[in-house]
């Protein structure tokens, strides 16, 4: 065990976390961790993920964390971190705690923008911390190829639902925003900021890579190839029309909404 535990510490610390001392702990010993039903645990990982336990109470003014409300790694430490990112992200992107003045009435389209574009940016020292955690899992799981377009495209997965999500919760009122082709007027100003964001994910993380020593055993990951790196390119590329389209849709669902609470009054 002590063998495998210190393989597991340098794939995953790298290699100065050999030379730390190995203390192991039976915490089924521990009366106030393990009660009995810990003893007799359910045989798979139990559901986590409700999406009640994310929504934020009272007004914005209570929100739940912890492992057990995470979209996903739910129970586990990923979850936890997952569950505070979260909140973290909420807080900052909370028009509230931008100032008052940040938002002029619930149709300033201008200011929503502008607030998004601060949520994405704000979103990048996180995004190569994500990538690190993708990749560690896939690293801790055996995973051997395309570690790096694994884990990248993972990053932005997350990153683009997290996205529109934030778009969804902002007030825009696009009732009286022109519509071209489908396209309303707003989507390429929202799109704007997403250009530079993944240009720097990507340069971030073959730079960690190249600097990872768990990973000079995977020359391909360690320093990626032409036709590698033209095939992350790629995957990105294909994960992107989704969330364009998606965002679209929520920017014209928006105009549909506010019509219809017009035509109600
Ligand atoms: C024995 C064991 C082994 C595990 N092994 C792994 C593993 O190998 N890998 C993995 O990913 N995960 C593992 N986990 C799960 C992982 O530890 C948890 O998912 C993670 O720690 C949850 O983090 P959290 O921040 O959500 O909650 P916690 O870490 O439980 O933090 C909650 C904190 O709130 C404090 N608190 C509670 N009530 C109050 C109160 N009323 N007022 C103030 N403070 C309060 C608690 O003291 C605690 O510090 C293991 C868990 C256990 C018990």
């Amino acid at each position: 065990m002590a063998l495998l535990i210190s393989r597991q510490l340098v794939q995953v610390f790298d290699l100065p976390a050999e030379d730390g001392e190995q203390h192991v702990h039976d915490w089924a010993q521990e009366a106030y961790t393990c009660s009995t039903l810990d003893r007799t645990p359910p045989n798979t990982h139990p559901e986590y993920g409700n999406p009640n336990l994310r929504l934020p109470l009272w007004k914005n003014k209570l929100f739940f964390g912890g492992s057990e409300t995470a979209g996903y790694g739910g129970g586990y430490l990923e979850g936890a971190l997952e569950s505070a990112a979260r909140i973290q992200r909420t807080l900052v992107s909370d028009p509230i705690s931008l100032g008052p003045e940040a938002l002029n009435g619930p149709a300033d389209n201008t200011a929503c923008i502008a607030i998004f574009g601060t949520w994405v940016t704000a979103q990048q020292p996180d995004l190569l911390a994500t990538y690190r955690r993708h990749l560690n899992q896939y690293l801790a799981r055996q995973h051997k190829e395309q570690l790096t377009q694994r884990a990248l495209l993972d990053t932005m997965e997350q990153f683009y639902s997290e996205a529109l999500r934030q778009l969804s919760e902002l007030p825009f009122d696009t009732s009286g925003t022109g519509v071209h082709k489908g396209r309303s007027a707003l989507t390429p100003e929202v799109h704007a900021p997403f250009a530079i964001v993944h240009q720097t994910l990507i340069s971030e993380a073959l730079a960690f890579n190249h600097s990872s020593y768990a990973l000079s055993n995977f020359p391909e990951e360690h320093e990626p190839g032409k036709e590698y790196l033209s095939t992350i390119a790629r995957d990105l590329a294909a994960a992107w029309p989704e969330f364009a389209l998606s965002s679209n849709a929520v920017l014209r669902a928006k105009a549909a909404t506010v019509s219809e609470s017009q035509r109600t009054h």
